[in-house]
């Protein structure tokens, strides 16, 4: 009997985890299903490249899983049972059911517009690739001096305002930031941030909490009306509703919570990583959602399940962080280094070489998801007789 894992979500760490389970199991042993809502990898670190006009190399799954045993489903999953260890779908031919023995839960995150009134009216975002396009033709159909504001200081706020600001010089781009502008890097961090952005031309609203947006403002809780012809709307991530609604161990914002394999608190057959699933990284500190963390956290859930059903080593590796690559722009960078605990130190590295780092970077996230084992050589290896079986997997190794 094949074991059936059953893996949700085909981004960075779905892929991933799929195609290292595909290279670490036997191919007569296990019943590999890859399921997604769009055809083509989405590289979702370039989404605000993505919103200026840039166009991505096509990554579709058919050739990226092409020999690899991993069977794609293209579908929209609707719902999981964790209790009776069952998916449900919807595909252009109606509604379907996939019973698991093992699921990995990789199905990402979306905007957070965190309740602010206007948002959904006006705001654009840039976290889902339709998300991005439309912003693409909007900021296609802005005159010169018209405004964009980005509302939101994290990373994907001054990476989304960096590549708008270079791209359309002729529009008048802005940034309204909760804190001081770039508050978490270190002082070069945050010089070089500052050079950056007037070489740009881009106005920081600094401590503006924006709280509603309207059709050509928003408005701050400390009474400033900044205008805005489009806001983009940056402020962090929310998880999609499913997990929430299943019997699993989530957070109140609906992050499973998974141990250091990546496995379930609550249900040992179930296995959540990336921006889905609530881990611990170093320094006991919650891993932030991010390609950097959700890479590691798909090797190490993968891994984890592979020894689990092969009686093999469980990995102990512990997530960490190095540093934090932003873009701002295409011809400039920033590479902030931090703590294992993602705290700025003082070393940065910037200009020229910093943006073809994070370049390296972005290219390779992208290459690790069609080589999901760094290229080392596969080794598949036989699932233990008893841990086949529906359930024992669960049972004997939990
Ligand atoms: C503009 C931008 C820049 C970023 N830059 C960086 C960066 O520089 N470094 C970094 O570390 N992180 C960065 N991030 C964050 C990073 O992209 C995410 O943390 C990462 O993509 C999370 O990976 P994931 O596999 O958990 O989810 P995703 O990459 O979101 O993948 C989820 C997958 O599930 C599919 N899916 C979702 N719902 C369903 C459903 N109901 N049915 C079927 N399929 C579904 C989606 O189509 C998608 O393929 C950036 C994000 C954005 C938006």
């Amino acid at each position: 009997m094949q074991h059936r894992i059953i893996v949700l979500g085909a981004g960075y760490t779905g892929a991933i985890a799929a195609g290292r389970l595909a290279k670490r199991l036997h191919r007569d042993d296990v019943a590999i299903t890859l399921v997604n809502a769009e055809p083509d990898f989405v590289e979702r670190v370039r989404m605000h490249q993505v919103a200026v006009g840039q166009d991505l190399r096509p990554r579709p799954f058919t050739e990226m899983f092409a020999d690899t045993g991993v069977q794609l489903r293209l579908a929209k999953v609707t719902a999981v049972d964790v209790d009776r260890r069952t998916v449900a779908l919807t595909d252009a031919n109606g509604t379907d059911e996939l019973a698991y023995d093992t699921l990995v839960y990789a199905l990402g995150s979306g905007w957070n517009a965190q309740g602010v009134p206007g948002t959904a009216e006006h705001a654009y975002e840039i976290a889902s690739r339709p998300g991005a396009l439309r912003l693409r033709e909007r900021l296609a159909r802005l005159d010169a001096g018209q405004t964009v504001l980005v509302v939101g200081g994290g990373l994907t706020g001054l990476e989304a305002a960096t590549e708008i600001a270079e791209a359309r010089p002729d529009l008048d781009v802005a940034l309204a930031a909760r804190g001081a502008l770039g508050d978490w890097l270190s002082p070069k961090g945050r010089e070089h941030l500052g050079k950056v952005f007037g070489k740009l031309g881009i106005t920081a609203y600094e401590h503006a909490a924006v709280s509603a947006v309207a059709a050509d403002h928003v408005a701050t809780a400390d009474g400033r009306a900044i205008p805005a012809a489009v806001t983009v709307w940056t402020t962090g991530f929310a998880v999609h509703p499913i997990a929430q609604a299943t019997a699993l161990e989530v957070t109140g914002t609906g992050q499973i919570v998974v141990d250091g394999t990546m496995r379930s608190v609550s249900h040992p057959d179930v296995y959540a990583v990336g921006d889905a699933a609530m881990a611990m990284g170093a320094g006991d500190k919650p891993l932030r959602m991010s390609c950097a963390s959700g890479t590691p956290m798909a090797w190490q859930a993968a891994d984890a399940i592979a020894a689990r059903l092969t009686g093999g080593k469980l990995p102990t590796a512990h997530l960490r962080y190095f540093n934090q690559c932003i873009s701002l722009g295409r011809k400039e960078g920033l590479i902030q280094y931090v703590t294992a605990d993602d705290r700025a130190v003082s070393a940065v590295l910037t200009g020229r070489l910093a943006a073809a780092y994070k370049e390296m970077i972005c290219k390779g996230a992208a290459w690790g998801v069609a080589n999901p084992t760094l290229g080392m050589p596969t080794r598949r290896h036989r699932v233990a007789r008893d841990r086949a079986a529906t359930g024992s997997v669960a049972r004997a190794t939990a």
